[in-house]
């Protein structure tokens, strides 16, 4: 297909004001990188920048290496502390718990004795009951005593001393008074045995009682040792409180240093990251140091002159070269393309200057050698076209495209002081005077 959006435009004589174009040689005073392509110089230069700062790096990796090893130090040192003060909560653990033992020991002697306590009020309860008995006993018999007494008199006509001092007779006398005298000694025989079973009653009372209070006070002293075996426990248990608090504070430390450690070997991994990326970037420089010298060669007057057509890349209304092909000895700069502007340039159709296969289309922002966005077109037997700081591409790579096709807008990406098109002619990746080939409308 050919050209669809090219259209010849005649030569607008005057057409363009001074402030719009873009001279190379008032660009000497405008720093390192005042032009499109730096010197040989310059990249060297901006190499040994590079290699500076990577040497910059490298010292702050040791430095955090330095940073490091202290930090690792801190941590055994914390560490061990954690080490001692667990072991220590796990001895104040050992501690409390044959404590609490103790305490449950004590307590279950608390409680039997209160059992022991409780058999002997019981066993106490059971002599009173008996020597109540035998005193309800005591005081019957008293009374059936009383009421034989009671009945001899009433069957006599005297009373009881009436018998006893009014018998006429001995025998009557004597057998009254051995009556009298067998029950009363029956009776006082009986009473004694029942008096010497109460007071039996009441020692072995006593005895018990004497039993009831020793075990309340051997109770007494196990609840003593219990309390002080608590407030010793108690003490102890803050004792393992404080070592706790220990443990987690030294834990706390552990794990700062820990996560600063982390964190320094981070950057330390991010800087290492920086010096492989800045290594890449001074291969590339170096590469392209080298593509330089290369394309300082000049290619041989027969291919300039090999009759093909070729197309300008431009519609005609933008004619001006603002910095020819080749070494400017005045700047030390080897320019490989032949730079195009002019007023209200920015944004213009870039055409290719001839069919071929886009081999390169570089549609992203930022350095990219210098070029910003540019497309390589393949025109076969070895030629190629450049096209650079382009504002916008639109073909991409492998496409096909015919003479005159729109490759893209043109920009100021790159290096670039204004837009223009920069523009190359290569044969065999020699960079040869694009000129040769078009002729300036
Ligand atoms: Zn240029």
């Amino acid at each position: 297909m050919k050209t669809k959006t090219f259209v010849k435009m005649k030569r607008a004589v005057g057409g363009f004001t001074a402030a719009a174009m873009v001279i190379c040689t008032s660009l000497s005073y405008g720093g390192v990188y005042a032009e499109d392509e730096p010197s040989v110089d310059d990249i060297e230069n901006q190499i040994q920048q590079i290699e500076q700062e990577n040497d910059q790096r490298r010292d702050e990796i040791d430095q955090l290496g330095d940073e490091i090893s202290s930090n690792q130090a801190a941590l055994e040192n914390v560490a061990e502390l954690l080490d001692n003060q667990k072991q220590l909560v796990d001895y104040y653990n050992n501690l409390v718990y044959y404590k609490e033992l103790d305490i449950e020991d004590t307590q279950a002697k608390i409680a039997e004795l209160d059992k022991s306590i409780e058999e002997v009020k019981g066993q106490i309860a059971e002599a009173e009951k008996q020597v109540d008995e035998l005193e309800a006993q005591n005081a019957d018999n008293l009374e059936k005593f009383a009421e034989i007494v009671r009945a001899m008199y009433m069957h006599s006509d005297s009373d009881l001393f009436g018998i006893l001092a009014g018998s006429d007779n001995f025998y009557e006398m004597s057998v009254g008074t051995e009556v009298l005298n067998n029950i009363t000694e029956k009776n006082i025989e009986f009473m004694d045995r029942l008096t010497d079973d109460i007071k039996r009653l009441e020692d072995y009372k006593k005895e018990l009682e004497t039993q009831r209070q020793k075990l309340s006070d051997t109770q007494a002293d196990y609840i003593a040792q219990e309390e002080k075996l608590t407030s010793e426990k108690d003490e102890l248990v803050g004792l393992q409180n404080d070592s706790q608090s220990a443990v987690d504070s030294y834990q706390n430390d552990y794990n700062n240093y820990q996560s600063a450690i982390s964190e320094l070997e981070q950057q330390q991994s991010d800087l290492h990251y920086m010096i492989n990326v800045s290594e890449e970037e001074i291969a590339a420089l170096e590469e392209e140091v080298r593509q330089m010298i290369l394309a300082a060669q000049k290619p041989p007057e027969s291919e300039l002159q090999d009759g093909m057509e070729w197309m300008w890349p431009l519609s005609t209304d933008y004619h001006m070269i603002t910095c020819n092909f080749g070494y400017d000895p005045d700047m030390d700069r080897y320019h490989r393309g032949t730079d195009i502007g002019d007023g209200g340039i920015y944004g213009a159709n870039i055409y290719s200057t001839k069919g071929g296969t886009v081999i390169i289309a570089n549609s992203s922002y930022g350095w990219n050698g210098g070029y910003g966005m540019y497309v390589v077109v393949d025109h076969g037997g070895g030629y190629t076209s450049l096209y650079a700081h382009m504002s916008a591409v639109y073909v991409s790579e492998g496409q096909e495209v015919a003479q005159g096709d729109v490759l893209g807008a043109v920009g100021d990406t790159g290096w670039a002081t204004g837009p223009h098109l920069h523009f190359e002619i290569r044969i065999n990746g020699d960079a040869t005077d694009a000129l040769g080939y078009v002729n300036v409308p």
